[in-house]
């Protein structure tokens, strides 16, 4: 029997081919794939930055629902017809990180749809334990979020977010607006920092206080709207010299700074303010289990305006193109591709 993928060729290429299917093995399951989502991970596959990790014949996608359509030998926790996401991760389990508990940074990890073959395909074969479960009343397609979302989820929980505080978050594109829903719904008082015109739109739509550093002082602005005390907590999602100059800048006194952007060169940070100011800086890295209960939870209470999150949907022989376009738009936020059974 054969299906079909779209494989990731190099050269900013996507070819969809058929390929045939392999029953899974051991403690694995065999999932239908319904929806793929398409992030900055992705568009940085495609302009061939990561050519060394995915080669040139790899299906990637990661951020996936579908419906388990068989069980490998030794997989009882699970059922066939079972509406499920997978939490992208494959650890080693004898790193002294797995040993310490931290296996979603294990020091041997493999993220499944870059390292591996992912979820642009009709039918996956992924280890059970990577499987969790849709709760009733989250649609096929909104749970499609529920990486992204455990990606916010991950950072505001390592930042330690709590009812009332004032949290900044630098950078407003998909990532900085949904780590703002999930500091939201946990009860704080959340201000976007972004440039561009288009998104600074977006996230007003999306009901958040925005501020343009580029048009007005932003660090005596914000110390306004938080009477002088400065931010209890930051988000660094910019990735940019300016976003870390902002960020030891407007830190209230003992506030945590969550550095969530990947820097491609070190930048030069005010340590003086660390001391000054008492800062702690926290590392976040992709998710943990709990994370993605989290975000399956956020979406089941309906607290993700996931409608107006999801700017594009595409079919599968689309995937080239769909990377183009969320290449060149910044109103875009999230883009799916319909896999398959839906
Ligand atoms: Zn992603
Ligand atoms: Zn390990």
């Amino acid at each position: 029997m054969t299906f079909d993928a779209s494989y990731y060729c190099g050269n900013k290429a996507f070819t969809l081919k058929q390929k045939t299917a392999s029953m899974p093995s051991a403690g694995e399951v065999q999932i239908d794939v319904a929806y793929c989502g398409l992030c900055g991970t992705d568009i940085h596959i495609f302009h061939g930055h990561m050519d060394k990790r995915t080669g040139d014949h790899r299906i990637i996608g990661h951020e996936m629902s579908g419906v388990i359509a068989r069980l490998g030998p030794e997989v009882e926790e699970f059922e066939v017809g079972q509406n499920v996401v997978v939490r992208p991760l494959i650890h080693c389990g004898n790193c002294p990180t797995c040993r310490r508990g931290y296996e979603h940074i294990c020091q041997n990890l493999k993220f499944i749809g870059i390292d591996t073959d992912g979820a642009l395909q009709e039918k996956w074969n992924v280890p059970a334990h990577t499987v969790h479960i849709i709760p009733d009343g989250v649609s096929l397609k909104h749970a499609a979020l529920a990486e992204p979302l455990a990606v916010a989820c991950h950072d505001v929980r390592r930042a330690r977010v709590t009812k009332g505080e004032d949290v900044l978050i630098i950078g407003g594109g998909p990532i900085g607006i949904l780590i703002g829903m999930v500091a939201r719904n946990s009860g704080a008082h959340v201000v976007i920092s972004e440039i561009n015109e288009a998104r600074i739109e977006i996230a007003k739509k999306l009901g958040f206080k925005t501020v343009n550093p580029k048009e007005i002082d932003i660090s005596s602005d914000l110390r306004g709207i938080t009477e002088t005390k400065g931010m209890d907590v930051i988000f660094e999602v910019s990735g940019v010299q300016a976003g870390i100059d902002l960020m030891t800048e407007v830190a209230a006194t003992r506030a945590r700074i969550c550095m969530v952007a990947i820097h491609a060169t070190k930048p030069e940070v005010d340590l003086f303010q660390f001391f000054w100011k008492e800062l702690e800086m926290l590392g976040a890295r992709v998710y943990e289990a709990a994370d993605y209960e989290m975000a399956l939870n956020l979406l089941s209470d309906g607290k993700i305006p996931a409608e107006m999150i999801i700017t594009d949907l595409r079919d599968l022989e689309e995937v080239e193109d769909a990377l183009g376009s969320l290449t060149s738009d910044p109103t875009m936020l999230k883009t799916l591709i319909r896999v398959g059974h839906h």
